[in-house]
């Protein structure tokens, strides 16, 4: 937080802008991971695809997950080796996974036979894996509905890519971002083994096991921390995959907790009972999951009144209300209010909208 604050001190940039800390993604990276055996940590790039941000992040012995082809131009600036770079979005754009081939990508997710055909055609010969459907219960933001087939769908998906040239090697789930429920990843990796032992008896071994991300951090409320996951997991993976490679995929864990928005109060009104406070980002410009129910940490530097705030964007739309019942002093309009933990899934979702303009990052 000094960090933060000197910044602040020491530049005259307008807000509303987010600062992404070094030392705290450089302290993720060494944390994320070292609790499972045979792991390779893949950072998710749509979490904060930031160039300075994945400049940073490039320095480190990490890999990088994608979906498209923004993303990949990215990695491509930077000249990222393509052995360090994995695919798990399971319905790629034709644009995308040609890029990619040409890229010299080597692995790529599916879960269904169109995807099968289609990188039969444009990446014949890729590693391939299948995508498991599991529980998200407790997860703030699923990921099941869109994606991941069961157990036995799984098994003859992974024959059919074998049979069309594909090399079925592995297996992969999403537990849900923002996931506190750690018997999830109990419930996704025992469907895991099922599939890895059924894909055995049709003669496909399964040698890598990509367990997703979902790790969460603590916004306003606790949540376990990564090194007690990853110890439960890893418990599982040493009796049910001792041999195998584990891929991790996280993107909120790793940025999340680095990044400060500085924003500034615009307005404060009273309507009815609620007292209003107004700022310069909001669910169209930076705060998109406060709808999907991520509740932010918010500090101003006010020493009045404490009373209970409704919180909104600058936006006119009045679908931009980023949190009620906030208990802060009371402060000025035109002073600043710092959110916490706002380095994933915030800059990355920001729109134009309404002529507000898409926060610059800084790394510091
Ligand atoms: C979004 C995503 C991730 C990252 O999830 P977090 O919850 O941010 O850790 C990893 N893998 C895939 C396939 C994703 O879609």
């Amino acid at each position: 937080m000094d960090r933060v604050l000197n910044w602040i001190a020491s530049h005259d940039d307008e807000p509303p802008y987010l600062l992404v800390d070094r030392e705290t993604l450089k302290e993720k990276i060494s944390l994320i991971g070292k609790g499972i055996k045979n792991s390779k940590v893949f950072y998710a790039v749509k979490a904060n695809p930031d160039i300075e941000v994945i400049k940073y992040l490039n320095n480190f012995n990490i890999g990088f997950e994608i979906a498209s082809e923004g993303e990949l131009a990215i990695l491509s600036q930077l000249n990222v080796n393509p052995q360090r770079i994995i695919t798990s979005n399971p319905i790629k754009t034709f644009k995308f996974l040609k890029e990619a081939v040409k890229y010299g990508i080597d692995y790529y997710a599916f879960d269904s036979q169109a995807e099968v055909e289609k990188m039969a055609r444009y990446a014949p010969n890729k590693k391939v894996y299948v995508r498991l459907s599991v529980p998200n219960e407790g997860s703030e933001w699923p990921l099941s509905k869109k994606f991941g087939v069961e157990i036995e769908e799984a098994v003859e998906l992974l024959i059919y890519a074998k049979q069309k040239g594909l090399e079925p090697v592995g297996i992969t789930f999403h537990v849900g971002s923002q996931c506190s429920n750690i018997y999830n990843w109990h419930t996704a990796i025992d469907k895991a083994r099922q599939v890895k032992e059924l894909a055995k008896k049709a003669g496909i071994e399964i040698k890598m096991l990509n367990i997703g991300g979902g790790y969460p951090i603590e916004y306003t409320k606790k949540v376990p921390p990564i090194e007690t996951i990853e110890a439960k997991i890893n418990a599982l993976l040493e009796e049910y995959f001792p041999d195998t490679d584990i891929f991790i995929e996280p993107g909120r864990a790793v940025v999340g907790d680095a990044g400060v928005f500085v924003s500034r109060i615009i307005g404060k009104a009273k309507r009815g009972n609620e007292n209003w406070l107004y700022i310069d980002v909001g669910v169209f410009n930076g705060l998109m999951e406060s709808i999907g129910g991520i509740k932010y940490q918010y500090i101003v530097g006010s020493r009045g009144e404490e009373k209970h705030w409704t919180i909104a964007g600058p936006s006119c739309d009045s679908f931009d209300v980023i949190d009620k019942e906030v208990l802060l002093p009371e402060p000025d309009v035109g002073s600043l209010i710092l959110i916490l933990a706002a380095g994933a899934y915030t800059i990355s979702y920001a729109s134009e909208f309404n002529g507000f303009s898409i926060p610059k990052t800084f790394l510091i």
